[in-house]
């Protein structure tokens, strides 16, 4: 399927820089506040936020059938249940209006000046409320290496990985949008030398490297999504750094899965980049063995190739990129995960979020957490300034980077980071 606005010979009369995420064969949704305006809905283009309200006020979204006021909202929710055709649409429109050949918004100078925000002058929002946030582990090499540090080498994975996208329910009310600062958390720890927990600062958080996906659409609770009809309920996709306080964890999570090692904060990029965008970036995943059950069952390439990045900026030194990883490596798709999300009847929501799972490749460079890159500290990992990590420190900013890149187009995801401050 060939989009019009994925074609890669596109041009925009605005200035692209040269390794920009944001060329017009991208065109991410996103939600921003200037100081002079209160939070509304942008699509971003190289430096710049082009402001939906204002075209959609002067008339050039006329035709499309859009609510009034319908990027004049603080969250996107309104606008992606529109549904696909809509949204496309409005992506087609926004492409048009952009486009080097197309003199529409490009002659208009007053309308160019207003509509177009330097991205410098914009503070990015969270981009959807998110009612329900379901985290997933579907990456073999992470559930691999991790069952081989905490259990056994020799059976890794428990006997349910292969046959289904384990996964649990995480907090929505946490989430954060790119740029916001989080204290390190507190918890019950338990150090094996004693017999007792202590209550104290997490001396071992970590990041988790991951994708999440946005969706646009509901289903009626009783009513499961086939892996066919899967890719219908999903808006685009965002990078996620699910924080990890891996002693609150370790200590906590015997029975029921994750809890406050995880709950006090996970960070997403600001912008939603579309389902649409990232089509021409599709990639098979790996081959899947023993066969799932049916329901799991799925045809088509359901993997993108998304090359993602993590950087580890100490307090005022230079930043170090700690990992390289690839969504490709991803063992369970995101129609087998939402497949497997609402088998049982479970009701998705517009704006919801699904999180990969900490995404791992095959070397050990491309680990996605420092659980793993520093194999439980028994690795640190050497920084830029000669310092070393073995788990973050205060004053520590983590940056996750993302980008498809192919046929001199990069479809990128802009940054999602965030700074370790001290435990209060
Ligand atoms: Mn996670």
């Amino acid at each position: 399927m060939q989009l019009a606005a994925n074609n890669p010979e596109l041009k925009s009369w605005v200035h692209v820089p040269t390794g920009s995420d944001f060329p017009i064969q991208n065109l991410p949704f996103g939600i921003f506040k200037t100081p002079y305006l209160s939070a509304v809905a942008g699509v971003a283009i190289g430096d710049y936020v082009l402001d939906l309200v204002y075209l959609h006020e002067n008339g050039y979204f006329d035709g499309l059938g859009l609510p009034p006021g319908i990027f004049n909202q603080k969250y996107l929710n309104d606008f992606i249940a529109l549904g696909r055709k809509t949204t496309r649409a409005v992506r087609n429109r926004v492409s048009e209006l952009l486009r080097a050949d197309v003199d529409e918004l490009q002659q208009n100078i007053a309308a160019r000046e207003i509509a177009l925000i330097p991205v410098s002058e914009v503070q990015m929002q969270l981009p959807v409320q998110i009612p329900n946030y379901t985290d997933f582990y579907s990456s073999e090499e992470h559930a691999t290496n991790v069952g081989s540090m905490f259990r056994d080498p020799k059976n890794a994975l428990l006997p349910n990985w292969k046959h289904l996208p384990v996964g649990y329910h995480g907090r929505a009310s946490s989430i954060v949008v790119s740029g916001t600062n989080l204290h390190r958390p507190k918890g019950q720890i338990k150090l094996p030398d004693s017999d007792f927990p202590v209550y104290c600062p997490s001396q071992k958080l970590d990041f988790e490297l991951e994708l999440a996906f946005i969706t646009s659409k509901a289903n009626s609770l009783g009513t499961p999504i086939s892996t066919g009809e899967a890719e219908d309920y999903v808006f685009g996709f965002v990078l996620f750094n699910d924080w990890s306080a891996r002693d609150i964890q370790q200590w906590e999570y015997v029975p029921l899965g994750p809890f406050l090692g995880k709950n006090f904060g996970s960070t997403i990029s600001p912008w939603i980049v579309t389902l649409d965008a990232l089509e021409p970036f599709r990639v098979g995943g790996p081959l899947q063995f023993p066969h799932v059950l049916p329901y799991l069952a799925f045809e088509g390439n359901k993997n993108f190739n998304i090359q993602l990045e993590v950087l580890i900026q100490p307090g005022a030194g230079e930043a170090t990129t700690v990992c390289r990883s690839n969504s490709k490596y991803l063992y369970w798709n995101i129609n087998q995960q939402l497949a497997h999300h609402t088998v049982n009847g479970c009701n998705i929501q517009v704006g919801d979020l699904y999180a990969s799972g900490t995404i791992s490749g095959p070397s050990p460079g491309s680990f996605g957490s420092l659980l793993e890159l520093s194999w439980n500290g028994q690795r640190p990992l050497q920084l830029a300034n000669g310092k070393t990590r073995k788990f973050l420190e205060d004053g520590d900013t983590v940056i996750m980077k993302g980008y498809a890149e192919g046929n001199g187009v990069r479809i990128g995801f802009g940054l999602c980071y965030g700074k370790i401050l001290p435990a209060v």
